[in-house]
């Protein structure tokens, strides 16, 4: 493709794109094709010669887009969130263009000094302890996901508990970790990733609010301890995926600092309410954390992927990933004068993630991401009151931000039979959670678009399709 005919079809792509942006309510939220239909439609080979471009983008809309979920209608109040935005496409595209491969400073030094910059920027934007600005023994990095940041976290921790012995069997007693049974599953996935073993992974009792006790915690580690144990590592949540639960940070981080326990805080999505002083509350206790990761990717408008993970002490982080094979060597890594990104997470490539986010804020201003992120709690506050109001429902808890979990009091079959009557309409898509022992709808609203009417309108379906 030429630049002749880039600037051609890349405006056909824009327009495509704009257009998807205005028509995107035309769709069912929630794709209804079956398994295989997708497949069905594609050629068992593929073309021995290049074509048509236009051929291409055809197909992008016959064969592609009965297959997608509509993650970007402002009736999506599934999971959680996965929001875009104009800035954010763009600067996908230019870091697309860009192509560059951003594994150590001398390969792109704007590569690592933005993100360096924006991740300082996001420790004023979201009132994050000093300890994890990068003038100070800490710092941040842009990784793929909540879930890599997690096992990094895990990582280090392990590296720390077993004084970077070559092995985990570095220490003769087995390490323990702890998270709340409402912690997500990516906490015993990196058990399971480090060598360590998911049974090693302790699930902390949760109170009436399913967050974390830490009189709970504090007993399994004495447990543990007195068993020959080594605990080394706590996953405390803000913001748990089932119903947005905010663990006790001042009290499991006092009881990690008796024991010498790493500290890792996951709040993916509720981290950027933060945004918001009124909501600063969520982080109190975050000094004492080692490491703290959210996501921009779930509710700051910034295109998957995009993980924000902080470290208290980057000397730890980097003595457990960094390996310096011969052809990476320069003199710019030698005089430890520029961070060198590819030894703060898995992979030795990465992408110029921080190119997205830098649009995203400039764009939209701290002031503007504020007011979307306290819409959005306006709305689910209001949601939450209009379904506690009418005695066909029950809320779970009383929310604490955007996210919604209630039930219909006749239980769990006619809550799930309404939820699935609800995406069949094709005009929202909400999915489900368990909490205690029953069944629950989530209504997580945060979807960059959502405005009131469509809140409004959700719940007039509500209202209309459950049983009185
Ligand atoms: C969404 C979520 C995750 C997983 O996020 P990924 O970035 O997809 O790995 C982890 N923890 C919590 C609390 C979440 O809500």
């Amino acid at each position: 493709m030429s630049p002749e005919e880039f600037r051609k079809y890349g405006r056909a792509v824009v327009d495509w794109v704009a257009d998807y942006m205005e028509t995107v309510e035309d769709h069912p939220v929630r794709s209804r094709v079956k398994p295989g239909e997708i497949r069905s439609m594609l050629p068992l080979a593929p073309p021995a010669e290049g074509e048509e471009f236009d051929a291409i983008l055809r197909d992008l809309d016959d064969v592609i887009m009965p297959g997608i979920t509509h993650w970007q209608s402002p009736n999506f109040f599934a999971y959680f969130p996965a929001n875009v935005s104009g800035p954010s496409i763009l600067g996908e595209l230019v870091s697309a263009a860009l192509g560059v491969q951003g594994m150590m400073w001398i390969t792109s030094p704007a590569c690592t000094e933005l993100e360096t910059h924006v991740l300082d920027w996001l420790v004023d934007m979201l009132g994050l302890p000093e300890r994890f600005r990068s003038t100070t023994a800490g710092g941040g990095v842009i990784q793929d996901t909540a879930s890599s940041a997690t096992l990094c976290a895990l990582l280090a921790a392990r590296e720390r508990a077993t004084s970077f012995a070559a092995n985990a069997s570095g220490v003769d007693r087995p390490l323990v970790a702890y998270t709340s049974s409402q912690a997500h599953s990516s906490v015993e996935k990196a058990m399971m990733i480090a060598g360590v073993g998911r049974e090693r992974l302790r699930l902390v009792d949760v109170d009436g609010s399913f967050a974390m006790r830490p009189g709970a915690l504090d007993a399994a580690i004495r447990r543990d301890v007195d068993a020959g144990g080594t605990p080394f590592f706590v996953c405390a949540t803000v913001g748990t995926t089932s119903s947005t639960a905010i663990d006790p940070l001042p009290e499991i981080g006092r009881i990690c600092r008796r024991s010498r326990l790493w500290l890792h805080v996951d709040a993916a999505m509720a981290g950027t309410a933060a945004l918001c002083p009124e909501f600063r509350w969520i982080h109190d206790g975050l000094e004492t954390a080692d490491s703290y990761c959210f996501n921009p990717h779930k509710w700051m408008f910034t295109n998957f992927d995009c993980d924000c993970f902080w470290v208290a002490d980057r000397a730890e982080l980097i003595n457990t990933l960094s390996i310096l094979p011969e052809y990476l060597k320069n003199e710019a890594t030698a005089t430890g004068a520029v961070i060198d990104y590819r030894d703060w997470h898995i992979p030795l490539g990465r992408r110029f993630r921080a190119l997205k986010l830098w649009f995203v804020i400039r764009s939209f201003g701290v002031e503007g991401l504020r007011r979307r992120v306290r819409e959005h709690v306006r709305l689910a506050q209001d949601f939450a009151r209009r379904v506690a109001a009418d005695d066909r429902f029950e809320l779970a808890v009383a929310p604490p931000l955007s996210l919604v979990c209630f039930r219909h009091v006749a239980g769990d079959e006619t809550t799930g039979r309404l939820m699935d009557d609800l995406n069949d309409t094709g005009r929202v898509y909400l999915t489900h959670t368990r909490l205690g022992d029953a069944l629950y709808i989530r209504m997580s609203i945060g979807q960059a678009n959502t405005t009131e009417d469509h809140v409004d309108r959700a719940w007039a379906l509500i209202d209309e399709l459950a049983p009185r």
